[in-house]
């Protein structure tokens, strides 16, 4: 037989349907994305999957996390293959809302502070960026009202700024934090390596090799010299342009000139392959 899985477009129809699995305290999972699934996007369908009774997954472009215009109009939008994709996977939900559903004309700003973490890495680098992603994470949130919800690892500032969004709401959501899917040469999966061109993949796949000689470097030199060694090496990358490489304590996401025993860190990079912007972290102690 095949898997039945209901696609609500509407809040209301949505709500209707989860309200009494909420009103028997059946845990409701929830899987927030931007839509051209790969396997990095099943994963966390199916960690959901195994750690609650029902899953819902959104696919949503969010307008308002993109600080460039010209990177949301060639986002990739596939939603026929996504939704074959999540039957694959025995997602229960999926919620594909318009941008006029989620937000209505007359609806307010709402200003977020997240002290340093919004600040730096991609904050720094993706004005706005941050402030889109809490906005429509809350509405999420407050329109799922999920048990867990469970984000990737390869968005590791999102995840903290997700973590510190739950504690400002005060909401009852625990947030799971999944581990990064990468291709078979290494390469962290992405929406946007579709965009890639031929060349660009094979330059991109440089990107974990990258990382891991940095994270050698951190270790026996520290992450001054690392950072010197990440910004060389892309620099001389056709098509390529750095943007940050920046050791961090994981926990915190402080950077820091030298490590220290018993403390994890990571080390996490955003970088131009031709147009297409690619981020990847690695988490390592010493
Ligand atoms: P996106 O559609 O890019 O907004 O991503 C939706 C969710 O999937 C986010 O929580 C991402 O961190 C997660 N995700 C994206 N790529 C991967 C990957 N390679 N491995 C695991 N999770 C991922």
């Amino acid at each position: 037989m095949a898997y039945l899985m209901l696609i609500f477009n509407k809040i209301a129809d949505l709500q209707g349907y989860l309200s009494p699995f909420q009103s028997s305290h059946k845990t409701v999972g929830f899987v927030p994305t931007m839509g051209a699934l790969h396997a990095g996007h099943l994963s966390l369908i199916t960690e959901s999957k195994n750690n609650t009774h029902i899953t819902v997954c959104s696919i949503f472009v969010n307008p308002t996390q993109f600080n460039d215009p010209k990177d949301l109009e060639r986002y990739p939008r596939t939603p026929e293959k996504d939704i074959e994709l999540l039957k694959s996977a025995n997602c229960d939900v999926v919620f594909m809302p318009s941008v006029e559903e989620m937000y209505p004309i007359n609806a307010a700003k709402e200003h977020f502070d997240f002290g340093h973490l919004d600040k730096i890495l991609e904050g720094q680098h993706r004005p706005g960026h941050f402030s889109g992603v809490a906005q429509v994470v809350k509405r999420f949130f407050q329109i799922v009202s999920p048990t867990k919800a469970f984000f990737g690892s390869k968005d590791y500032q999102q995840v903290m700024i997700v973590r510190a969004l739950v504690q400002q709401m005060n909401a009852p959501i625990e947030i799971i934090a999944c581990p990064i899917l990468r291709e078979a040469d290494g390469l962290a999966m992405s929406s946007r390596n579709m965009l890639l061109n031929a060349e660009e993949r094979v330059l991109a796949a440089q990107v974990p090799q990258i990382m891991q000689s940095a994270k050698q470097t951190v270790l026996k030199t520290g992450p001054q010299a690392a950072k010197l060694q990440v910004e060389a090496l892309i620099s001389k990358m056709p098509h390529c342009r750095y943007e940050y490489f920046e050791v961090c304590e994981a926990n915190t996401l402080k950077p820091v000139s030298s490590l220290e025993p018993d403390t994890k860190y990571v080390g996490l990079i955003a970088l131009f392959v031709g147009k297409i912007r690619l981020i990847d972290n690695l988490t390592f102690s010493l």
